[in-house]
């Protein structure tokens, strides 16, 4: 999970996220380097969903959030207006 980013205590959902079981090294990967594995565990995570609306209202620009990458949330982000 990335907790680095995340402090509030409200959001309780993260307690279901799969990454913070996994470690935040996938999530964040070096520039250049694969997504496919952090893409592969937000498929099997139960809040896929509500992780990626968090990432899209709080405009988070780095690392892979509900199963897609930043680039591909900029897309989103662009189509969905
Ligand atoms: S969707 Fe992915 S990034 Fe979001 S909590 Fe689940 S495993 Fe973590």
């Amino acid at each position: 999970m990335h907790t680095d980013t995340i402090t509030s205590p409200e959001l309780a959902w993260q307690q279901e996220a799969l990454c913070a079981q996994t470690g935040a090294d996938f999530f964040f990967p070096e520039p250049g380097s694969s997504v496919r594995e952090a893409k592969r565990i937000c498929g099997l995570c139960p809040i896929r969903a509500a992780c990626l609306e968090y990432a899209m209202n709080n405009d988070e620009r780095f690392g892979v959030w509900g199963g897609l990458s930043e680039k591909e949330r900029l897309e989103l982000r662009r189509t969905s207006r």
